[in-house]
């Protein structure tokens, strides 16, 4: 099954990139072409339900299985990045962090009006990103169709934050 193949190629970082944290290193899965198949697939067949217009990925391990998810699904594929990465006219959202905040940024004229936005990243933790990102899709007239990961690190509770902007939430792997 793909969850259990999944689980075993990600590799646990202790410390990474600070003290207390456990990271979750996705970079096996993308060393395996068959995995790295696998994954997309069930990423598109979990979402064979919903209506998609397109999918945002977030800077930057949302844009290594959102691509491909993408082009699978034959639906545009927007970046959501860091803020001064995107070189068009923006749409930034600023958003509270465990110490300090951070900024993520939209090309203006990528959502169209009434769009169904999946949201797309690697690992749900606490749901900041994926939220923030929500809030960008609604700001420009989207609708968000849901949330996909692969990984849910289920004891932050991310799915209580992203539940307000749609409760389709899928992940392969829950920790
Ligand atoms: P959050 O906004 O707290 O849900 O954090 C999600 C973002 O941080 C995602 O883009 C993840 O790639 C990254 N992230 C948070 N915690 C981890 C972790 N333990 N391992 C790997 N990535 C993480």
């Amino acid at each position: 099954m793909v969850e259990e193949k999944v689980r075993e190629a990600i590799r646990d970082i202790p410390d990474f990139p600070e003290k207390g944290i456990v990271f979750k290193d996705i970079t096996p899965i993308m060393e395996n072409p068959e995995l790295s198949k696998e994954v997309i697939e069930s990423l598109r067949l979990s979402l064979l339900d919903s209506k998609i217009d397109a999918i945002i990925g977030i800077e930057s391990r949302g844009f290594l299985f959102g691509m491909p998810l993408a082009l699978a699904m034959n639906v545009p594929f927007i970046l959501m990045r860091k803020k001064g990465k995107l070189p068009y006219k923006t749409s930034s959202f600023k958003y509270d962090l465990e110490y300090g905040s951070a900024e993520i940024e939209v090309h203006k004229d990528s959502i169209k009006k009434g769009w169904n936005v999946l949201v797309h990243d690697d690992l749900l933790a606490t749901g900041g990103t994926a939220a923030a990102s929500a809030e960008l899709v609604l700001r420009e007239g989207g609708k968000v169709a849901g949330f996909s990961f692969l990984v849910n690190l289920t004891f932050l509770k991310g799915v209580k934050v992203l539940e307000k902007y749609s409760t389709n939430i899928t992940s392969i792997v829950n920790y």
